[in-house]
């Protein structure tokens, strides 16, 4: 990953001192941070910068944490990290399955919330790439990683973020093969309880959304008794 590209994080917070010390030491840290007071300005602001990564506080007035989640994640597979109150908000939240990547608890330390920033940026395969490769051809499909999108004949072909987030990973690591546990962990995140036929299912569906012949797969190939690889052929 190239370290040059600041990540742009959007950071949508009501609590005004909190939110400006939270900006200042991640500015600190490298990142490029927006803030958002309501979870209707943080919204707007995600549609308008498209950011890199989300940090969401929970408790919003108005249009809470979770719904901003949810209206993200109806058209977007970027990476949500939800801060929360407490411990116990964390299990009712994560039991919601909203399709945050993370979660964090207060108080933390900017240290700790940084380094859980980078893991997931690494897992999502979203960290910033070189302007490159924003858009690159795997198959018969162009993949616009910034926007997050497959193109085929110019038309978006849907897929679900996770599929898109497993695919941006096997690009940003092409040639290396990866069993279906070491991509649930990765892609998925470790603490994902799911089975690794759910990896099988979203690799069917990128081979629907990108190989010229599905059943064939040029680039998406299965490494018999291993896992998966992506091969660039060009
Ligand atoms: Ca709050």
């Amino acid at each position: 990953m190239v370290k040059s590209e600041t990540a742009r994080i959007l950071l949508v917070e009501d609590e005004r001192p909190l939110r400006e010390a939270l900006a200042d030491a991640l500015s600190a840290e490298g990142f490029s941070v927006e803030q958002a007071a309501t979870g209707a300005a943080g919204l707007a602001a995600f549609r308008a910068q498209t950011p890199d990564l989300v940090l969401l506080d929970l408790m919003l007035p108005e249009m809470s944490g979770i719904e901003v989640c949810r209206a993200i994640r109806t058209n977007s597979s970027v990476p949500v990290i939800m801060v929360t109150a407490k411990a116990s908000e964390t299990d009712r939240v994560a039991g919601l399955n909203l399709g945050a990547d993370d979660y964090v608890t207060k108080p933390f330390s900017s240290r700790e919330l940084s380094a859980r920033i980078r893991a997931v940026l690494r897992r999502s395969g979203a960290t910033p790439a070189p302007s490159a490769e924003r858009l690159v051809r795997i198959g018969e499909a162009e993949i616009d990683l910034e926007g997050q999108r497959i193109l085929r004949n110019g038309a978006v072909v849907h897929v679900k973020p996770k599929a898109f987030q497993l695919l941006a990973f096997l690009i940003a690591n092409a040639g290396r093969v990866y069993s279906r546990e070491q991509l649930l962990d990765r892609v998925w995140g470790y603490d994902y309880a799911g089975e690794t036929r759910t990896v099988d299912v979203h690799m069917h569906a990128l081979r629907r959304a990108i190989e010229a012949t599905p059943a064939s797969p040029v680039a998406l190939q299965t490494v018999r008794n291993i896992g998966y690889v992506l091969r660039r052929t060009t």
